[in-house]
């Protein structure tokens, strides 16, 4: 999901689609663990999550490797759940949840990893938002940066529209994008990508959870939208993402 939103929530759409996601990305929870075991976090590492979502990433690596943290997110519905599986992996002394707009975010303590996974709109780009992270960064310490890039570039403006991109200039090929990380002064020491099948993940999910919002809330306001979108989006998604957006978590260190 890609949009900014008032001061209270970000849009009903999403709250809807994504209610049954605990990875609001395509990652699998594999992908997510391969990530933490990638990086070699020590115990007490100190994590910041920028649009942490509902949680999984910092539940499961204070769970899986004992870090501690904080997640700050938009939602009202996934920081909930994000508090809810905290108490489930009974880490909810070492992780800190916060509904809130992360834009802006500096953390009084500095933090080893500090990560944006999915929503670089916080920062108003990639440039921006890694920026933003450096600032909450101990010396030393590992930027996390989750974007899009192309597999393939999409034949035509349409194609990149189909992928929910504004334009094909959005994203980067893949070389492209890691070359951009040099220009900006850092090192990337890591990365995890998506593939189909964890796209599939992520956005063939949302097709089951539209399906039962569906017979749950035949009354609703939203129905013809929702409706609507769980006929096109199979398609869509199909045809333009599963072929031409590729996925990734970029670990950074400052030159
Ligand atoms: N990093 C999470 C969520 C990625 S989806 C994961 O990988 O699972 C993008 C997230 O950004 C959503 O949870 C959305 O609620 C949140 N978000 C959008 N705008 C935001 C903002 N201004 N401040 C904080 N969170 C925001």
């Amino acid at each position: 999901m890609n949009a900014r939103s008032s001061a209270l929530d970000i849009p009903r759409i999403f709250n809807i689609t994504e209610s049954a996601h605990r990875i609001h990305n395509p990652f699998t929870p594999e992908k997510l663990a391969t990530l933490g075991a990638a990086l070699r976090l020590e115990a007490g590492t100190r994590v910041l999550d920028l649009g942490s979502g509902s949680g999984e990433m910092l539940c499961t690596w204070a769970r899986d490797h004992g870090v501690v943290g904080t997640g700050i997110d938009l939602s009202r519905l996934f920081t909930e759940q994000a508090k809810l599986r905290a108490e489930e992996l009974g880490v909810a002394d070492r992780v800190e949840f916060i509904h809130g707009d992360a834009a802006g975010f500096v953390s009084g303590e500095k933090v080893g990893v500090a990560a944006c996974l999915g929503a670089t709109w916080i920062g108003g780009d990639v440039a921006g938002t890694i920026e933003l992270l450096a600032q909450s960064l101990r010396p030393g310490g590992i930027i996390l940066v989750g974007e899009p890039f192309w597999r393939q570039l999409p034949p035509t403006e349409d194609v990149a529209r189909g992928c929910l991109a504004g334009s094909i200039s959005d994203f980067l090929l893949l070389p492209e994008l890691l070359a951009s990380f040099g220009r900006l002064g850092h090192d990337v020491v890591e990365m995890v990508l998506a593939d189909q099948d964890s796209w599939d993940r992520y956005e063939a999910a949302k097709w089951l959870t539209m399906r039962r919002w569906l017979e749950a809330n035949p009354g609703d306001e939203f129905a013809t939208d929702v409706r609507a979108k769980l006929s096109s989006e199979p398609e869509r998604y199909a045809t333009c993402t599963r072929e031409y957006l590729g996925w990734g978590v970029f670990a950074l260190m400052t030159r």
